[in-house]
């Protein structure tokens, strides 16, 4: 397998530590003091695909993915409120109950996508001791000391920082927005270990007082724990590039004296009708809020594979409903092949699968893997041998192709209204009109089709 790997900044091929097999992986995973939205769904449904190529192509997994329940700041450069405790103190919840709610939501929207559960999930509440073991590693060597807010990183130790995104520049431009501390040798040092201030609620006792983790340092600590001192992969969405994943490189250094990974593969974002996904903006869609619309959860996972990962990806509506049509289509195409009793010679099925295999190991190529899948089954001739080769691919893509899932037209008041509308918009050849209403049609989850005939919907699920 080829992937990109952000440290040497190459398309690399893969070669694991372990050569009986195993490779290990470290993922970050959520913060959970929200529902997930659907860019940081993109970013295990990437996550996932690394996974089953591994997999497919005969490795085992020892896979770490971490939850984030404490110690998150508002700002990844260690400002501001915790995530959690925030979220607590406006519903009025306890941070624990918070994070139980989220976590088992985020579990339930992976399962709903077809992503595999890492073998091993960690809660960053559950490894203090390890944490703080961690700590005492990097004061004595040296790479940290202690302020009235906690202890902090002094990346001058470092023989250089930056490493991952060579950013020392934009690293010191983005220092500039850090608020200045004085107590702090260089703008850049980060806390590892936070002082809790009185009304923080999560704390735990320490050599420093009643204190919690930073964010950064339960990376380094748990990935330590489970994978060892240097494991293959370790991945994350780009926005961890410059501040959390050099500072875990950091913090390893200032332990171990090693980078902790060997490959760090990161998925690129997902946006909203082309800018940022923000709650202001209020263009947060969460995986059930996509179901309400009427979407299946899948649509959304063939929406994502449909996009290298190492892509941007623009959501719309739009786009969803292609990617639900389209597996639509999919799966009435491997029905027909089901009835089919033609042959196909196995040949032309090994071919397909070759292109499959150098698809999804060329840096998780799954746009083409998908093409692949589509020539497949386009194929004229109609034949079960081409089951057991949609089951292959399958492994990877995930998309239930074997599965058959029933198809409801309940065409609601709401969307009679609109099309009644939208009729009357096109009689007025008010095409912009008409064009936002077949949009908004879209969103409640049924795609306009024009017929000489007339005007029809088709359910996108
Ligand atoms: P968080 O819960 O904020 O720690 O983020 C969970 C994961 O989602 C991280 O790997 C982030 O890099 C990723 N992520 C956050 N926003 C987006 C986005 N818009 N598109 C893709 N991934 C994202
Ligand atoms: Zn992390």
């Amino acid at each position: 397998m080829k992937i990109y790997n952000t440290l040497t900044r190459k398309k690399q091929e893969f070669e694991p530590i372990d050569k009986t097999g195993e490779v290990r992986i470290y993922s970050c995973g959520p913060t959970v003091y929200n529902y997930a939205h659907i860019g940081n769904l993109r970013s295990y449904i990437f996550m996932d695909i690394l996974r089953r190529t591994l997999e497919y192509d005969g490795y085992h997994l020892k896979h770490v993915m971490n939850i984030t329940d404490v110690g998150h700041l508002v700002s990844d450069a260690d400002e501001g409120e915790d995530k959690v405790e925030k979220a607590a103190r406006q519903l009025k919840k306890d941070p624990m109950e918070i994070t139980k709610v989220y976590t088992e939501a985020f579990f339930k929207d992976i399962e709903a996508l077809n992503i595999e559960k890492p073998e091993i999930i960690a809660k960053a509440t559950e490894h203090i001791p390890e944490m703080l073991e961690y700590v005492k590693k990097i004061i004595a060597n040296g790479y940290a000391y202690e302020t009235s807010k906690g202890i902090y990183f002094d990346i001058s130790k470092l023989k250089h920082y930056g490493l991952l995104s060579d950013n020392k520049k934009e690293g010191q431009k983005a220092g500039a927005r850090i608020e200045v501390d004085e107590e702090k040798k260089n703008p850049l040092d980060f806390a590892i270990w936070i002082k809790a201030p009185e009304n923080h609620i999560m704390k735990w006792e320490s050599p420093w007082g009643l204190s919690y983790p930073g964010w950064h340092l339960e990376c380094s600590a748990m990935s330590n724990k489970y994978l060892g001192e240097v494991f293959d992969i370790h991945t994350g969405g780009v926005d961890h590039i410059p501040i959390h994943h050099e500072n875990e490189i950091a913090q390893s250094i200032g332990a171990n004296g090693k980078i902790p990974a060997n490959y760090w593969v990161h998925g690129e974002f997902m946006l909203v009708d082309g800018g940022k996904m923000s709650k202001s903006l209020g263009n947060t869609y969460t995986l059930a809020q996509l179901e309400e619309k009427g979407y299946e959860p899948l649509a959304f996972r063939y929406f994502c594979l449909n996009t290298h990962y190492r892509n941007k990806l623009n959501f719309t509506f739009e786009g969803l409903t292609a990617s639900q049509v389209a597996l639509n289509r999919l799966r009435e195409g491997i029905k027909a092949h089901k009835e089919g009793n033609e042959k196909i010679d196995q040949k032309e099925i090994e071919s397909y699968k070759e292109e499959f295999k150098q698809a999804v190991n060329d840096d998780l190529n799954t746009p083409k893997a998908l093409s692949i899948l589509w020539n497949a089954i386009r194929n004229e001739k109609k034949s079960k041998d081409l089951l057991p080769l949609i089951e292959d691919f399958d492994k990877i893509l995930a998309l239930d192709l074997l599965t058959e899932k029933k198809e409801n037209l309940v065409i609601s008041e709401e969307v009679k209204d609109l099309l009644a509308k939208r009729k009357e918009a096109r009689q007025n050849k008010d095409w912009k009109l008409s064009d936002e209403l077949r949009d908004k049609i879209a969103e409640l989850g049924y795609q306009v089709i024009d017929t000489k005939e007339g005007t029809t919907v088709e359910k996108i699920k």
